[in-house]
């Protein structure tokens, strides 16, 4: 049985996880946009909150910290080379680190690009990657601090789990993503079957997180710089996959 996973929406298009372990008791959240809808939910399930996983400094991200650990006694994991900058650290952890939770290892890979130092968290057992503002739905997070190459290096890092893992990222900005998606792979169908699912999702204002890595591998177009319709399109036919990366994500900046 793959621990129990619940999706919470907070601030205006964050999404913050709770992982549960019924067998312990023991429950996880990662990251902390903030308190309330966490607080609320820990309550009307009888969860005891026991740990706090982070996977970047940005504030949207850690706002809500100090809120949560006024009510529990939480031990928080984040990266060690951003301790100077993520809330104070009872588990500093960096690329190939593994921890235990709920009877399962929870391995760590760094993932910068959208910042230096972010990190995602990986329970391979349970199928479930923790992604943030790296690997996004339809998507990938912009490049505040770190440089393209690193980007695709990180989503490499990613695309190479198992297919069937949920990722688990951030933000709801699907919709958006998709939007921008069609304009880069015109013709592919799955991604114009996903749109349609996605535009129904947010039409009953459902979240389109998690999504299934498979899915993203098959629509994605920050995944799929390497595909040949895509270099096509872009007038790109013989690029290295990480320049047609490069092409792409400044594309998705001025659009
Ligand atoms: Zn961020
Ligand atoms: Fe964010």
């Amino acid at each position: 049985m793959p621990l129990e996973l619940v999706t919470l929406p907070a601030l205006s298009d964050n999404y913050t996880y709770l992982l549960h372990d019924s067998q312990s008791g023991d429950t996880a959240c990662i990251d902390v946009p903030e308190a309330g809808p966490i607080l609320d939910e820990l309550s009307k399930r009888g969860w005891t909150l026991t740990e706090i996983w982070l996977t970047h400094h940005h504030h949207d991200h850690v706002g809500g910290v100090d809120d949560l650990l006024a009510q529990y006694d939480a031990k928080v994991t984040g990266a060690k080379a951003d301790r100077h900058r993520l809330p104070s650290l009872n588990r500093e952890v960096a690329e190939g680190d593994a921890f235990e939770f709920g009877g399962e290892v929870v391995e760590v890979l760094d993932v910068s690009g959208h910042t230096i130092g972010h990190v995602a968290f990986v329970l391979p057992e349970s199928g479930y990657a923790f992604t943030a503002d790296s690997l996004m739905a339809l998507g990938c997070g912009r490049l505040f601090e770190g440089t393209a190459a690193q980007m695709w290096e990180s989503l490499q890092k990613l695309a190479a789990l198992d297919p069937e893992t949920l990722i688990c990222s951030g933000h709801e900005y699907t919709q958006a993503n998709a939007r921008f998606a069609i304009t880069i792979d015109p013709d592919n169908s799955d991604l114009k079957d996903r749109i349609k699912r996605i535009n129904s999702k947010r039409d009953s204002n459902e979240p389109t997180v998690p999504s299934k890595l498979s899915e993203e591998a098959a629509t994605n177009p920050f995944l799929r710089a390497a595909d040949p319709a895509i270099m096509a399109h872009l007038d790109m036919i013989g690029a290295e996959p990480v320049d047609v990366f490069a092409e792409i994500r400044a594309r998705k900046d001025r659009f």
